[in-house]
């Protein structure tokens, strides 16, 4: 695989960043994930976006690349030959010459870019959108700012081996009583014809996928409704699913043992599975 470091087309064994990075020794660095179909970028400008927002608030400079990275992405796919896949782009506040908890003067310390692309064959084919998955509840323990897409990826990744400990796919976090979020996808339960979401704050990563999948539900005249929402609710309700880049909609079929409506996918996440792969395909870039 070609990567991107820092201005650089290189081979993957050859990308080199310092141990002095911030982001490597304070996860102080940002990301964005692209998904890839017909070897078009999804929904990019909504990444670009997100990123630019995640950087600010975390006061961490722009990027001299920033301007150039739809044209990185777009090298980093032809070059790697991605038809179906990911583009992975991290940001981190760079490598002083010393760890210091103290933000490095930004004249001195460029932030560091790293891209890489992740080959998935068969990504819209998927076959848990057909199966469905099944999720677990755990304690949402993570900081308060998760509207920032940090690196710091430790809880989710554990949430992920809890549910794998109990031959479950994903966890669904829960914070004084109703879900927050997946572990790497925005949760959505639908009861009565109404699609049901946790509303933006700070206390959800503001999905990209999400935003998207919630026009073309208003759009197709689905009623949709964005309040925090409780693990009881999911296992009454009549569907549940996820949303993310890497996943697009992917229904949920149990919560915490319990079969969601039919004990199989439903309506609503298929249909908005179908509309999101089929509009946002035409809009790639
Ligand atoms: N929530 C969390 C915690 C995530 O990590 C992600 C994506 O990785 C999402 C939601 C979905 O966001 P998007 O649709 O922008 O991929």
């Amino acid at each position: 695989r070609t990567v991107y470091v820092n201005g650089e087309y290189l081979p993957e064994n050859e990308a080199k960043v310092s141990i002095f990075d911030r982001g490597f020794l304070m996860a102080d660095g940002v990301y964005e994930v692209t998904s890839v179909l017909g070897g078009k970028l999804i929904d990019f400008d909504g990444h670009l976006k997100r990123l630019e927002r995640s950087l600010n608030e975390l006061d961490m400079p722009k990027p001299a690349a920033f301007d150039d990275l739809l044209e990185i992405h777009r090298k980093l796919v032809a070059e790697n030959g991605i038809t179906e896949g990911m583009v992975y782009l991290q940001v981190t506040r760079g490598a002083p010459d010393d760890r210091d908890f103290v933000f490095p003067d930004a004249e001195t310390t460029e932030p560091t870019v790293v891209l890489f692309t992740q080959n998935k064959p068969g990504l819209a084919n998927s076959p848990a959108a057909k199966t469905g998955i099944k999720v677990i509840s755990i304690d949402d323990i993570r900081w308060g700012r998760r509207d920032i897409k940090t690196v710091q990826l430790l809880y989710p990744s554990m949430g992920k081996m809890m549910a794998k400990a109990q031959g479950c796919d994903d966890a669904w976090m829960v914070e004084d009583g109703a879900v927050t979020e997946g572990t790497s996808n925005n949760a959505y339960i639908v009861k009565d014809g109404v699609i049901i979401t946790r509303n933006l704050s700070t206390d959800i990563l503001h999905g990209i996928t999400r935003a998207a999948v919630l026009r073309f539900a208003r759009e197709a005249q689905m009623k949709v409704e964005e309040r925090p929402f409780t693990i009881e609710e999911a296992k009454a309700a009549d569907e549940a699913f996820v949303t993310s880049a890497s996943t697009f909609v992917f229904p949920v079929v149990e919560v915490d043992g319990a079969a969601v409506g039919t004990g199989s996918p439903g309506p609503v996440a298929t249909r908005l599975r179908e509309i999101y792969l089929e509009e946002s395909l035409k809009a790639g870039v």
